[in-house]
């Protein structure tokens, strides 16, 4: 069977290509795909920003957050059905290498696949993609698969904060630095789980956005006095959860300064193969509890039923602000690129 399917040569060098799609495996799942968000990873990566997607190895099919319909099934399939509305994993773990079998999380597997970054894992910005039943998540019958295309993105956010250690709870201030889909994601999450939630971000549409998704304040870092302010809004104690969801390196460098004691940090914005100078001594005398999070462990489910709690009381279809056919996949990365103040999420959709 052929189908359209995009690939990435190197940055900037986007093409459509026609391809004959293999034959399915007994496990495997042949998926058409129906939405699929551009990330800013996607963006970095596109530019030649980032080391994430591999160029070294290239050409590969991006797009880790996207949602489908199951086509084909494999014969040895059990756990989803044609017609199904299916979303993935990102990361892959083999489940067989020695770290895998030593339960450490899927970024440590040895044979690492990771969708939507390299050749070996094809992501979602193609008529169809191919992926292992294992890997791959039912969601309700209801939902539009816009939303489903935001499950990778909230999962992200859900786990970072909740996954990892800084389980705030109704006795808890949080920090969220960034106002971009992982900060908003990561705002809803904090919310529900009756914490105060301030946000930080420097553009006032972001902040003002957030203000819709959870977020109780917003403060703008580049306002002198914003760390008084942020003092002000938590009782004079400072934050005892800070979530790093920007991954710009100011933003990174000031949650030591935002940090109230004791407090748990959680990073989730990524900032891969860059030096960013912090006051780390902070970390001991804050006594900082600082975790990283290198993909989400057997979390889509838990983020598919948190979703499915919380769906209706947020506008998430307002957050996806542009939509382009695949077709036009150029002028979509343009917009992601070139536009990252209104471009809340760019949408690429399909033909039916
Ligand atoms: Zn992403
Ligand atoms: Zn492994």
């Amino acid at each position: 069977m052929k189908a359209n399917i995009a690939f990435l040569h190197g940055p900037e060098d986007l093409r459509i290509e026609e391809v004959e799609l293999p034959p399915l495996k007994p496990n495997e799942i042949l998926i058409k795909l129906k939405a699929c968000g551009i990330c800013g990873s996607d963006v970095e990566c596109y530019e030649g920003k980032s080391a994430e997607g591999r160029y070294d190895i290239a050409p590969y099919t991006p797009g880790h957050e996207w949602a489908g319909q199951a086509a084909e099934v494999g014969s040895a399939v059990t756990s989803v059905k044609v017609g199904n509305k299916v979303v993935g994993d990102c990361v892959l773990p083999c489940f067989n290498c020695a770290n895998c079998k030593d339960g450490k999380m899927p970024s440590a597997c040895l044979n690492m696949r990771e969708v939507g970054f390299r050749p070996d894992s094809p992501g979602g910005m193609g008529e169809y993609m191919i992926l292992e039943e294992c890997y791959t998540h039912v969601i309700p019958d209801d939902w539009a698969y816009e939303l489903g295309a935001w499950v990778e993105t909230f999962n992200v956010g859900y786990w970072g904060v909740w996954g990892n250690g800084c389980d705030p709870d109704a006795s808890d201030d949080c920090v969220i630095i960034g106002a971009g889909p992982i900060g908003l994601s990561a705002s809803m999450v904090c919310r529900t789980s009756g914490a105060q939630v301030i946000v930080v971000d420097p553009l006032a549409s972001r902040r003002e956005t957030i203000l819709k998704y959870g977020a109780d304040h917003t403060v703008d870092p580049s306002k002198p006095g914003y760390l008084d302010e942020i003092l002000r809004l938590t009782n004079g104690r400072g934050p005892s959860v800070v979530i790093e969801a920007s991954g710009n390196d100011k933003g990174i460098a000031s949650l030591f300064d935002i940090a109230g004691h004791s407090a748990r940090v959680g990073l989730i914005g990524h900032s891969i193969g860059r030096k960013v100078p912090v006051e780390i001594g902070k970390t001991i005398w804050k006594t900082l509890k600082i975790a990283g999070s290198g993909g989400t462990d057997k979390w889509f489910p838990r983020t598919i039923r948190f979703l499915s709690r919380i769906k209706d009381n947020y506008d998430f279809a307002a957050l996806n602000t542009h939509h382009f056919n695949f077709k036009d996949i150029h002028k979509a990365f343009d917009v992601a690129c070139h536009d990252k103040a209104n471009a809340r999420k760019v949408m690429l959709t399909f033909d039916e």
